[in-house]
């Protein structure tokens, strides 16, 4: 593990576990610039996350080229051997909706890591304001929170991908930058046990601070719910889908994850988790 000195104290280098580069639909980084942005921050490791959907309704639906994605990436791996180790991964939207097409993809190849996210709720884009079209604010809450239940129970995936991303629909469509969790601790316990109990990690997402959408999330609250239920993995993804953004935001989401009474994060290779002390 890497680490620096400041003022005594071995700060870790904590692995991003959520990037995008050009194989990604929204995304135009090369992935040697994901990388190289890794190294500049003294990551000695890094995984390339990038968008594969298979939900018709998404914009990334029918762009993703398996075949050309993995070859892009070994390139990748090569150029960056001795510098950066690089984990090939995925993020697929939905992968409970999609079991059959996500196995199929899965199976080509020895993927390191998959982010299980939800980006829809039915027709509902859990990112934007008309997610909460014809619902109240908890009646919105409350079916996300249905449809994130059934991903982590029954989707194929190592890390629960931003878990809160509902707090982006929250923020559009009530201009609010927190969301309270504690009226809704029994659905978001019954998701977290259910990701505990299958060994799987849950990320904590950095992305909202450069949306200016407030801290990094899940909240602490949730994160020692998380501990309580079980929970032993957590990884840190900034979600950059630009090199500038790799590592965004560490240092908070770090003291997030250690006041939740966590002494350590996660890191994927071949799809098994190891422990990086904190
Ligand atoms: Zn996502
Ligand atoms: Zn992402």
């Amino acid at each position: 593990m890497a680490s620096g000195l400041t003022c005594g104290t071995i700060v870790p280098v904590i692995p991003d576990f959520h990037t995008h580069t050009h194989f990604s639909f929204d995304s135009q980084a090369l992935p040697e610039e994901v990388c190289r942005a890794a190294v500049a921050r003294g990551m000695p490791e890094v995984a390339l996350t990038d968008h594969m959907d298979l939900n018709p309704l998404d914009g990334g639906y029918g762009y993703f080229r398996p075949e050309a994605h993995w070859q892009g990436l070994q390139d990748c791996r090569a150029q960056l051997d001795g510098r950066v180790r690089v984990h090939i991964g995925l993020e697929c939207g939905e992968p409970h909706l999609f079991r059959e097409g996500l196995s199929g993809i899965l199976a080509a190849h020895e993927y390191d890591v998959v982010l299980g996210s939800i980006h829809w709720v039915g027709h509902r884009p859990v990112e934007t304001a008309e997610f909460f079209d014809g619902l109240d604010f908890q009646e919105g809450i409350e079916l996300y929170l249905e449809e994130l239940a059934c991903l982590a129970e029954e989707g194929d995936y190592d890390i629960l991908a931003h878990p809160d991303i509902i707090r982006r629909a929250v923020f559009h469509r009530f201009g609010r930058t927190d969301l309270d969790w504690t009226p809704y601790e029994a659905p978001m316990r019954r998701v977290l046990r259910v990701v505990a109990g299958r060994g799987k990690a849950l990320e904590v997402n950095t992305s909202y601070r450069r949306r200016g959408m407030g801290p990094p999330g899940p909240s602490i609250q949730v994160l020692r719910w998380f501990r309580e239920e079980g929970g032993r993995w957590v990884t840190l993804g900034s979600d950059a889908h630009r090199p500038e953004d790799v590592g965004a935001d560490f240092g908070e989401a770090l003291d997030m994850v250690r006041a939740a009474g966590f002494e350590g994060v996660a890191v994927f290779r071949q799809r098994r988790p190891y422990r990086v002390p904190i």
